[in-house]
């Protein structure tokens, strides 16, 4: 019998990831629907304390914790080999975890092994009231349409949820749940790949997702050299760089600046979009920003749409502009 909710909690040097939090809100409320328990579920060596409680606080009834020095750092087999054990044991009904780079290459590996099916990238999770199935939403057809599938034969039903889709819940304080270590046989933790180490990517392009201020460019900026003027703007306002998919196909910046269904998704307070037309795909990766101000030429572009500022207008004007009164209040004396 397949019976609670778990969420994968998602660590990286010992430490849980936002994600792994904002998980826990989607997971409460398909386990209050259910009148099931919320579980956590953890790999890691040496996780600090106050996360796994954190877990707890903000709406875990349980964590399963399995803590070994080959589970530090994210390796897909004996990551794959101790949930696929876990699900065997515990049986969870539900399944879910982030749609980052680990999520989106372990929950495929641990679908298989427990034979059942994997909804990647879902925006929306629902509980049907009459099967009490999940129901899984997520763009398909390139957005255009929202299509919700559901996995009635297989336990348990797993999907990934794209980060930043969710508020993470409050701690709330003395809130009471139970953390249980858990051995695995020793045969599951073996890889037949070695970390050697780990290269990040710069700086400014891992910031994207975190900024509460993007500046993001698009065609309109005609070539690549134009990038300049959006990091010029970027630098003033104290804010990321951001890219249609269009940009970054013709190289004029990385795919980690990428802003829409293919891309990233960010909520910041401010996104500023110039030269970009505002396709369902792009508009998919910033709408749900604070604020919104467009720059385009095109008085009928869709950006303007979802934009709080309009400015039609030729943006190697505009933004020049821009940049010239910002420096201006910058000089000024506080
Ligand atoms: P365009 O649509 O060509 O728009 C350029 C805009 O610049 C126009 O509105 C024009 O009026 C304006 N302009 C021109 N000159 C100036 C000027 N001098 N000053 C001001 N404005 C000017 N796209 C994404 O962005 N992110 C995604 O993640 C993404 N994923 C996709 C996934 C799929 C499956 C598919 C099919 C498509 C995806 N796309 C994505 C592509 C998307 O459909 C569009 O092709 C893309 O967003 C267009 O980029 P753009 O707005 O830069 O270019």
């Amino acid at each position: 019998m397949y019976k609670g909710v778990w969420t994968f909690a998602e660590q990286s040097e010992g430490r849980l990831k936002p994600v792994s939090y904002e998980l826990l809100a989607r997971g409460r409320g398909l386990a209050d629907k259910l009148g099931s328990e919320l579980s956590a579920v953890l790999l890691g060596a040496d996780v600090d304390r106050s996360d796994v409680q954190g877990l707890i606080l903000r709406g875990a009834d349980k964590v399963y914790i399995v803590e070994d020095p080959i589970l530090e750092h994210f390796l897909v087999e004996p990551y794959a080999s101790v949930m696929g054990y876990l699900i065997d044991t515990y049986k969870p009904e539900i399944f879910i975890a982030g749609a980052t780079t680990v999520g989106r290459t372990l929950m495929p590996y641990v679908a298989i092994k427990v034979n059942t099916g994997l909804t990647a990238d879902c925006t929306g999770l629902d509980i049907e009231e009459d099967t009490g199935n999940l129901l899984q939403t997520r763009p398909a057809i390139g957005g255009n349409i929202m299509a919700t599938i559901k996995t009635p034969e297989h336990r348990p039903q797993m999907a990934t949820v794209r980060p930043k889709s969710t508020v993470p819940p409050p701690r709330v304080a003395g809130r009471e749940g139970e953390v249980i270590p858990v051995q695995v046989p020793a045969e599951l933790l073996k890889s037949r790949v070695e970390r050697l180490g780990f290269r990040g990517v710069e700086e400014e392009e891992a910031n994207i997702e975190d900024a509460d201020k993007v500046v993001a460019g698009g065609r309109g900026l005609k070539k690549g050299e134009n990038f300049s003027l959006i990091r010029e703007l970027a630098e003033k306002l104290d804010a990321a760089v951001g890219a249609s998919r269009d940009a970054v196909d013709r190289g004029w910046i990385s795919y980690p600046h990428q802003v829409g269904l293919s891309g990233k998704t960010v909520t910041p307070k401010l996104y500023v979009a110039a030269g970009i037309s505002g396709s369902i795909q792009h508009l998919a990766g910033m709408k749900t920003a604070d604020t919104i101000i467009a720059i385009n030429t095109d008085p009928d572009a869709q950006i303007f749409q979802v934009a709080d500022f309009g400015i039609v207008g030729d943006l190697f004007e505009v933004i020049p502009a821009l940049i010239e009164e910002l420096e201006k209040r910058n000089n000024e004396p506080s």
